[in-house]
């Protein structure tokens, strides 16, 4: 069954290469690629990266100042990379639009998944609550239950990447590998669910600063939180609870994770009281296509 979301991309399916390996391949056109524009972080790297040659090739012994400021523009970088949250390497959604806070809404989004237990325990939840979400799947873990991601779209509810294989060193991917990741998450959730994600969260937060042009290839949006509980860490709920609902208002993104990779089941004591605090405020759970419309990138 297709899922029933707004704005689904049309996909194409191709014969060729992929039909040769014996996978499906997605090709997304219908204009959803988008212009891509360097963040100011890295337009400032480039010329850093000129200025000092050009520097060195003027006075060579001057090297060592000029290695040390690159040092301290890829520190920056580096830093920008490990902070979740950060704008340096390009749009990033922490919260959702003001139209969507003005409606009283809040994403709830769940991480790492699709995962045979949890997420089906999940999604009991959410309906209980008349609440919708987005899942931010792992391509890997979406190939293999395919049937899991078709459900989660079916109920309602929105399929967004992950990435293809988590990798704790998708920050330091080149640009080539990088690309086969996210087009492999792609081709691996339109696979399943017959919908391409728009929405894009790097595996552990931790975003590469030559991410972006890919994600514009493939018209995707880099998101975030605007809260976390840190569900894949801490097994006290009522402190997981805490940091997703103090001060909660309308317009925030909350991260939660329905994989097991973090041991992250928590999220079944946790989220109940997570959809009664919405409640108990007037707020509306729901996705992120939902909430975002035609702003997606912040
Ligand atoms: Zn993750």
């Amino acid at each position: 069954m297709s899922a029933p979301l707004t704005r689904d991309r049309p996909l194409e399916r191709e014969a060729g290469s992929g039909a040769a390996s014996g996978r499906n391949v997605f090709r997304f056109r219908e204009g959803v690629s988008r212009r891509w524009r360097p963040a100011p972080a890295l337009t400032a790297t480039a010329a850093a990266h000129a200025g000092a040659l050009l520097a060195f090739a003027a006075a060579p012994a001057a090297w060592p100042w000029l290695a040390a400021a690159l040092a301290a523009n890829h520190g920056t970088l580096l830093a920008a990379s490990l902070s979740p949250r950060s704008q340096l390497l390009g749009a990033n959604r922490v919260r959702l639009p003001e139209a969507a806070a003005r409606r009283g809404e809040v994403a709830l989004t769940f991480d790492d998944g699709p995962d045979s237990e949890l997420t089906p325990r999940v999604l009991d939840l959410l309906d209980a609550h008349g609440a919708k979400a987005s899942f931010f799947c792992i391509g890997e873990r979406a190939a293999a239950q395919p049937g899991l991601v078709r459900e989660i779209a079916a109920r309602g509810h929105s399929v967004e990447s992950h990435g293809q294989r988590h990798s704790a060193a998708f920050a330091s991917y080149g640009p080539w590998r990088l690309m086969r990741d996210v087009e492999a998450a792609q081709d691996a959730i339109a696979g399943a669910c017959g919908v391409a994600p728009r929405f894009f969260r790097a595996p552990f937060g931790t975003r590469n600063p030559m991410l972006d042009p890919t994600l514009s290839r493939l018209g995707l949006h880099y998101v975030s939180w605007t809260r976390r509980g840190y569900d894949t860490v801490d097994r006290r709920a009522p402190r997981v609870l805490r940091r997703l609902t103090a001060g909660l208002r309308a317009g925030d993104i909350l991260l939660l994770h329905d994989g097991e990779l973090g041991h992250a089941r928590s999220v079944l004591a946790v989220l109940p009281g997570v959809l009664a605090a919405l409640a108990e405020r007037g707020l509306r759970g729901v996705s992120l296509r939902a909430a975002c419309g035609d702003e997606p990138s912040a």
